[in-house]
Formats: structure tokens, sequence, C-alpha cells
């Protein structure tokens, strides 16, 4: 079987080499890279492949599939765990097999978390680029302790869990809102209605899908219910908060500070040249005026560990 994977950033070839020369050459599997994106531009580099291996800034919508199926793909390997970017209704009317990898070192995006806090909390981000001009004062870099801090986590499933447990070693109290609960969160953290892990929070940090249900769901009425000066951050998905509403916040200072590794137009920004995009995007431009906002380009899960683990489930999904 060929399987063409697409890859705008080519960094995890390696993890996915070691493990196809391990398991699956043998059994006549062949990885074949195409060093960008996929999309409707570029869909025809999947010509010959029966699988196709994609990522979160893939285009999956209905044509491409379409397109896919017609050249004979028979299974789409999804290489994240977020499958809000693919018709999933598309695939399954063209009986394509769709796979994901749902579990993959959640550590790696909770340490992200914990890094993105403190960041913002001790200013280092401000403190990194004043000392390399020589610049040692310590006006406006007033920090907090984290420890004994309110902290609400929204989503508690893999990611949100593995959050708490590094949370509850700070000192921090740690709050959950989760439509689905679980024993061990509650072991860690007290459950509350969103509303109040809103007010009572100091840090909120999302940690839950992106769906019709949870699109917006920091929005200007959500905001309006956050504690005073609270600190947002969001590893998640970019769609999940209303970045106007949250740059509105800002300026209220309604927020102290926010982090993003993810935003709403990051699929946009990946699909074209991203120096240009970036310069025109105005929501963009303007967070980054922001010196309390610091962004990560959807770096969360990118560490060693995570990348071994993902091309280890990529590839046994052939499995099923
Ligand atoms: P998970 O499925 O283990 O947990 C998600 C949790 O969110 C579940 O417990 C679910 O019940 C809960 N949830 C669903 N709807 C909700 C709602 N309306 N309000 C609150 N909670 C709700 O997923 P995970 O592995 O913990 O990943 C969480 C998210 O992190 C993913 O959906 C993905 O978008 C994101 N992620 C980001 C990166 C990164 O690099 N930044 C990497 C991996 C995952």
């Amino acid at each position: 079987m060929k399987i063409v994977m697409f890859s705008a950033q080519p960094y995890d070839e390696r993890s996915f080499d070691e493990v196809l020369q391990r398991d699956y050459v043998s059994r006549g599997f062949e990885l074949v890279y195409q060093k960008v994106a996929l999309s409707t531009q570029t869909v025809a580099l999947a010509q010959g492949g029966e699988a196709v291996c994609a990522f979160v800034n893939d285009q999956l919508d209905a044509a491409v599939l379409e397109t896919l199926h017609g050249y004979g793909v028979r299974a789409i390997l999804l290489r994240c765990a977020g499958f809000n970017h693919i018709d999933l209704e598309a695939a399954r009317r063209l009986g394509l097999f769709v796979a994901r990898v749902p579990a993959y070192s959640p550590e790696a995006v909770a340490e992200h978390t914990i890094a993105l806090i403190l960041t913002l909390n001790r200013h280092t981000h401000r403190a990194y680029n004043r000392v390399r001009e020589g610049n040692f004062m310590l006006d406006g870099l007033l920090g907090f302790n984290l420890h004994g801090k309110t902290v609400g986590l929204i989503g508690t499933g893999q990611i949100g869990l593995a959050t708490a447990r590094i949370l509850k070693g700070f000192g921090c109290r740690v709050l959950g809102y989760d439509p689905y609960r679980t024993a061990e969160f509650a072991a860690l953290g007290d459950y509350m209605e969103l509303d109040v892990l809103l007010a009572e929070s100091d840090v909120i940090s999302l940690h839950c899908p992106l769906n019709d249900a949870t699109w917006h769901l920091i929005d200007a009425a959500r905001l309006a219910r956050v504690k005073r000066g609270a600190m947002l951050v969001n590893t998640s998905r970019g769609a999940l908060i209303d970045t106007h509403a949250v740059i509105a916040a800002l300026k209220s200072r309604c927020l102290s500070a926010l982090a993003i590794d993810v935003y709403e137009q990051e699929s946009q920004l990946f699909f074209h040249d991203r120096s240009s995009d970036i310069i025109d995007d105005d929501v963009f431009t303007r967070l980054m005026t922001f010196p309390n906002v610091i962004v990560t380009g959807h770096q969360g899960f990118f560490t060693t560990e995570a990348l071994r683990e993902i091309a280890e489930t990529t590839l046994r999904n052939l499995d099923c």
C-alpha cells in the first residue's frame, strides 16, 4: 500500500520513517512525502496513493475528498486528535476509511499550557527582549505566584486532566467544567457550572474540542462573566474564542492577559504565503500589538515523545 503524506512543515518524517522501517516496510507499505499542505491546488499529488496521511492544516472538505476518492484513495489517516477540519459526512458517503490519533502525550500540550501561563504571569517574554537590549530594569514586570490561585479548566479530558495534575503540584485550586464528568478529574479538582468557573478563576484554560456546540464558547456574553483581570489561555482550537470579543476584553482590562497556541485564522494562514497574510490579517496584527498577549504557532503537541506516539498510532490505524 502506498501512503501519501501531506506535510506543510515536514518535521515528523523521521518518526514516521522509524516506525515504517521497523514494522511496515516488510509488509509492503510505502510512504511518499509531499512537502505541502493538502488543498484543492495540491490534491493531484495524491495520485497513485491508496491512503492519504493528513494533519490539522490540511483541507479535507467534500471537494478534496471526492477528488481523492476518484484517484482510488481508500483511507484518510489523520495524524492529529482534532477532526473538525474533515467533512465526515462526505467521507462516509464516499466510503472512505477515516482514522485519527485520539491520544498522544497529553503531557506535551499540558506542559505547553503551563509554560504559557508562567510566561505571561512573570512577563518572561518581555524580560527576555529587554535583557537582550541590556535593560535590566524591573518596571512593568511584576508577576504573581501561581501557588494558591484558582485555575479553571474547560474540558477535563486527557489534556485537561494532565494540566490539572501539574497545577495541583503548584498548589493551585483547580476547577473544571465538562458535560462529561470523570472520577479522575473529580479527585483533583472541583466540577462547576461554566458561569461559576468563569467568575471564580484567576486563569481560564480551554481544553475542549471545537464543534458546533463549542464554536465561540468564549464570546462577549461569557467574557462579561469572567473574574475581572483573569488570564485566558487557549491551546485547543482557535474558534473556541471570539477573537474580536477577546480583544475588546483585553482593552477594557476585563482580561489581564491572553496566551494562544491556536487562532481562528490558522488554516487560512497555513494555506497561503504566511508573510503577506499575517501582515494583512487585521485581527492577528491587532493581537500582536498587546504586550500582554503571547502567541505560539500550534506547537503544543511538538515534542519528540508526542511525534513518536503520533507516528505509532497513525500507522497502527492501518490495521483496523
Ligand atoms: P479529549 O477528548 O480527551 O477531551 C476533551 C474534553 O472536552 C472531553 O472530556 C469532553 O467531554 C470535553 N467537552 C466536550 N464538549 C465540551 C464543552 N462544551 N465544554 C467543556 N468541555 C467539553 O481531548 P484532549 O486530548 O484532551 O484534547 C483537547 C483538545 O486539545 C482537542 O480537541 C484539540 O482541539 C486540542 N489539541 C491541541 C493540540 C496543540 O498542539 N495545541 C494538540 C492536541 C490537541
